[in-house]
């Protein structure tokens, strides 16, 4: 059954102060990890144009491509139970058996999952097999990896009325966590001038990121005017790395903030964040919107590696720069 109102519901992410006396600026976190207890994330503005067109086309049926601790994954499966919609997860990679704590949730929300060859996954983008997807399930509204197409930047896009919801413009930053970049442009289509958005990347790779961005601001028609840079130091090695720094600073973080991170991205861009602060990157005064892309679920699939991980660390105080822990 489809849902005929939509987007349903209207509820706005809170946003938290953060008290940081050590530091003289004014930190406010967008907190789209708890908006909804089904909806929640980045992940969720990027399917809610998505999902709004496939309902506008009558199109019951949405079918997308993920890892085994996806966020995107996992959003898609909770936001079409909550519509009413039927899902597929075309699964990089084995099935585990027995699922994992994503794909469970997912399963238990009704999504279909289908396990691929790494191989096969990586056609994923290719036109023919795309088309064959659509053959073999008929009508479907196919969403690459990660929600990161137009409707995804544009659902992205509304993340900025949450916080004008909330403080207006008064604000001169927002920082956010990136993978794609694709939530970054979104918002850089719908920020005021004289705003500034800094991004923090949590793949090596800093060119390539930079050139992605450029072309998905062109997709999405942004005059780019020096409205934003990132910061590509912060990714600790590589995508889902980590490094002892990392864990401390989560930890750090959330023993004195009621607010939990996780370590593949938003952990990073806090961490980036307070580390240009220390070094005063930032002008003083300065009001700042962190935001909370979420990611919380996927948590679950690094927990093991975390605490061996922890257990190496007790007792000892330095590590050189640049060991990496996988
Ligand atoms: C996917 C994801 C991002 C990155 O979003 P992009 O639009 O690909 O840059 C950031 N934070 C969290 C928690 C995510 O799940």
């Amino acid at each position: 059954m489809l849902v005929s109102h939509f987007p349903h519901p209207e509820v706005y992410a809170d946003i938290d102060y953060l008290s940081t006396p050590e530091f003289d600026v004014e930190i406010s976190v967008l907190r789209l990890d708890s908006f909804h207890t089904e909806l929640s994330g980045n992940k969720y503005f990027k399917l809610k144009q998505n999902i709004q067109s496939a309902i506008n086309q009558g199109i019951d049926h949405l079918v997308s491509f993920g890892g085994a601790f996806s966020n995107h994954i996992h959003a898609l499966a909770l936001a079409g139970r909550h519509y009413g919609l039927r899902t597929t997860a075309i699964i990089r990679g084995e099935a585990s058996v027995p699922l994992n704590p994503t794909l469970l949730d997912a399963s238990n929300a009704g999504m279909e999952l289908v396990f691929v060859s790494r191989e096969e996954y990586r056609s994923r983008d290719n036109p023919e097999y795309l088309s064959a997807i659509q053959r073999k399930y008929g009508p479907c509204l196919l969403i690459p990896e990660g929600g990161s197409n137009l409707p995804g930047m544009l659902g992205c896009s509304e993340i900025v009325q949450h916080i004008h919801h909330h403080i207006g413009t008064d604000y001169d930053y927002l920082c956010l966590a990136c993978g794609t970049g694709a939530t970054m442009a979104g918002l850089l289509a719908a920020i005021p001038e004289g705003k500034h958005v800094i991004g923090i990347p949590v793949l090596k790779g800093a060119e390539l990121f930079e050139s992605q961005l450029h072309t998905l601001l062109q997709q999405l028609e942004v005059d780019e005017s020096q409205a934003w840079h990132i910061e590509a130091d912060y990714h600790c090695g590589g995508y889902a790395r980590v490094t002892p720094a990392l864990v401390r600073f989560v930890e750090s973080f959330e023993s004195r903030h009621a607010i939990k991170l996780d370590h593949i991205y938003t952990g990073k861009c806090f961490m980036g964040l307070f580390d240009l602060l220390e070094k005063q990157k930032l002008p003083s005064g300065s009001r700042i919107v962190l935001i909370h892309t979420g990611g919380l679920q996927g948590e679950r699939g690094m927990r093991s590696r975390l605490e061996k991980l922890s257990a190496s660390m007790k007792g000892v105080h330095e590590f050189g720069a640049g060991l990496i822990y996988e």
